[in-house]
């Protein structure tokens, strides 16, 4: 457990409230200015359910990575308590038991001119502050080696200024020497130092390096360094190594392989795992237990995230919405603890440490997007400034700007304590804590039927509840005028509301597939049955692999002239067995075709009876659907379905998803 009495003095910045505080507390109890602190002002009864995590044990790590801290403070943004009351951040997550601070550190996140990079600007300096507030309230701290000058993550692993150019003998040495100084740095000016990573999702790369021979000379060093400086200060700290996309199980198993052929000294096996991104948590969970059972290492979860909103406070867009959540969860408040009561309780079930939440209060520095950007630039308190494009200008120098984490912090956008935050207690993640049942949301309601079936809604929709223990069927009454409006003779996607109870609302989505009268109607197969005829020298159509170019599937009919204006039709002919009318579709997207025209025709018994067309290559990917209707035709008729094309030379583009149907 967090010793909440440990703490010498309050937290500078809460100056005026504070200090009368202090003096109030010292007048009534006599004593010393020194030893006087504010009392704990945890979550006491939260409005959300959580459900005790079975022999839960409550050293586990409950961590929380707040890099940004300080220059969110220089910023202006303030924190509160359960109380409502301005209270220092680092408090405020101690009360409510986070027991583990995780801090990125930059080598050298300036530029010549002394101007920060943002995110946090965060080098060994700022992370001793911050490991030393956190001591102050009994919390230890997680060291995250970037070895960069700026973000490091799979995408990309820049060398640090000051490192450019070295051989990997050379630039083994300097990342020894950088990281016993730092790490003196960090442990001098107080922190508890429990835990250091030598790198951050060090999945494809470190320090500029991406030959694994030179990565694992990287980490051999860092390794030793740590050793070293745990050695002389007389200091356990355990060594994490730190991967990324856990959903890529052969990929993952491999570099804990890896590790161990090539003798790497670590203690624990780390993680990024967000839910939205990266696969199930079972699938997390049985990767997790493999490499710990496989190596003896520990494991643990270095960075999750989970938004409990969709909107966007600070004026700069945020990375996940509720378009990406999908499961029994939505973007609430409670779906923020469960996500994280999860990935808690599976890692618990698996003898892991525990877990750390990233940048769970990095909340707008101010609501008007323009005065903000001033503010980020200023303080660094955006995920990059203008100034990062000296070290990354293709990227942090061109989209650089505020916190695309607004949404997943547990602080609202002013910074008032979620209730969430209780996830991160002990006392309810070993008691629990009960709530009245409520239904938290309707998972997405998808009826597919084919066209020409009957359309029979479903009396029951699947309710997720606060406490998920009561999850199941619920009765729905569907709006009937919804249902009428459901055209089943024709193809489509149809939405019907529909009441449950208390007033509440459900969508469902109604999706009449037609029944194509065509075959091979994509080109997944080849060319077959379809015929091509062009009035030209040469073909210049063919059937292409390639997903991107493709309206569906992997497969589209292709065509492309370097040397002869284009003049091609694509067709394939059915004989109709019932009488009826019918309609037909069919796509196409490309481009450079000059002046061109695209016609998507019906032929019965070879006579062109409808057309629809126009100038449609109008660019890569702007796929085009064209449609021609009502066609009547009585059984033992031929229809022809087809599309033609006439561009100039250079035009290409791709053809795909032909439909006949009848309506
Ligand atoms: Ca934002």
């Amino acid at each position: 457990m967090v010793n909440k009495n440990k703490s010498k003095r309050i937290g500078k910045r809460l100056i005026a409230f504070a200090a009368a505080l202090t003096m109030v507390t010292a007048s009534l109890t006599g004593c010393g200015k020194d030893t006087a602190k504010a009392e704990p002002a945890p979550i006491e009864n939260p409005s959300i359910y959580i459900a005790p995590i079975a022999n839960y044990d409550d050293t586990s790590i409950r961590g929380m990575d707040i890099s940004s801290i300080l220059v969110e403070e220089a910023s202006g943004v303030k924190y509160y308590n359960a109380n409502g009351e301005e209270e220092d951040l680092f408090k405020i997550l101690s009360d409510n038991g986070v027991n583990y601070i995780r801090v990125r550190v930059w080598n050298d996140p300036y530029d010549a001119d002394g101007h920060g990079y943002g995110g946090g600007n965060n080098d060994a300096n700022a992370a001793a502050e911050i490991g030393k507030r956190a001591a102050e309230y009994g919390m230890k701290l997680n060291v995250d080696f970037h070895y960069s000058d700026f973000w490091a993550d799979p995408k990309k692993q820049m060398c640090p200024k000051a490192w450019k150019g070295m051989d990997i003998d050379s630039k083994a040495q300097a990342l020894y020497d950088y990281t016993v100084e730092s790490l003196k740095t960090i442990l001098d000016a107080g922190a508890d130092v429990g835990m250091v990573q030598i790198g951050n999702e060090i999945n494809n790369g470190l320090a500029g390096e991406t030959k694994e021979e030179n990565i694992m000379d990287l980490l051999k060093q860092a390794s030793k360094a740590v050793r070293d400086v745990s050695k002389e200060k007389g200091k356990d700290i355990k060594i994490a190594v730190h991967y990324t996309e856990v959903d890529d199980v052969i990929m993952i198993t491999k570099k804990a392989l890896r590790l161990s052929e090539n003798e790497i000294d670590y203690d624990i096996f780390g993680i990024s795992y967000y839910p939205f991104w990266h696969g199930k948590l079972r699938g997390m969970k049985n990767t997790l237990n493999t490499i710990k059972a496989t190596y003896g290492k520990d494991v643990c979860v270095l960075e999750t995230s989970f938004p409990y909103t969709d909107e966007d406070g600070d004026g700069f867009g945020n990375s996940v919405s509720a378009g990406d959540i999908t499961g029994e969860y939505t973007c609430s408040i409670q779906s923020q603890a469960n996500s994280v009561w999860d990935i808690m309780d599976s890692v618990s079930e698996i003898g892991g440490l525990g877990v750390f939440y990233w940048e769970g209060a990095w909340i707008p520095v101010g609501s008007d997007g323009n005065s903000n950007k001033e503010i980020w630039n200023e303080k660094g308190s955006g995920w990059a400034s203008k100034y990062s494009a000296s070290y990354d200008p293709n990227d942090a120098g061109k989209y650089y700007g505020g916190s695309s984490w607004d949404n997943q912090a547990f602080f609202d956008h002013e910074g008032h304590v979620l209730d969430s935050l209780a996830v991160f207690n002990p006392k309810f993640l070993t008691e629990g804590n009960q709530v009245d049942p409520k239904i938290e949301m309707i998972p997405e309601v998808i009826i597919e039927i084919s066209q020409g079936s009957e359309l029979t809604m479903p009396e029951t929709v699947y309710a997720v509840y606060n406490d998920r223990s009561l999850n199941g069927e619920i009765h729905v009454f569907w709006d009937e005028g919804d249902i009428n409006n459901v055209d089943t003779r024709t193809g489509g996607d149809y939405n019907v509301k529909g009441l449950i109870k208390d007033g509440a609302t459900v969508n469902a989505t109604v999706k009449v597939s037609y029944a194509n009268l065509l075959e091979n109607s994509g080109f997944e197969d080849g060319l077959s049955p379809w015929t091509v005829s062009y009035s030209m020298d040469s073909n210049p159509t063919d059937i292409q692999t390639k997903a991107a170019d493709a309206l569906a599937g992997e497969k589209a009919f292709h065509f492309w002239s370097g040397s002869e204006d284009e003049d091609f039709w694509v067709e394939q002919t059915v004989t109709i067995e019932e009488d009826g009318n019918y309609s037909a579709f069919g796509s196409i997207q490309g481009g450079d075709a000059g002046d061109h025209y695209v016609e998507l025709y019906i032929k019965k018994n070879g006579e062109t009876v409808a057309m629809f067309g126009g100038s449609y290559l109008t660019g890569w990917v702007n796929w085009h659907k064209l449609e021609v209707e009502d066609v009547s035709a009585v059984a033992g008729d031929e229809l022809t379905v087809g599309m033609s094309v006439k561009c100039q030379s250079g035009g290409w583009g791709t053809i795909d998803e032909f439909c006949l149907y009848k309506d």
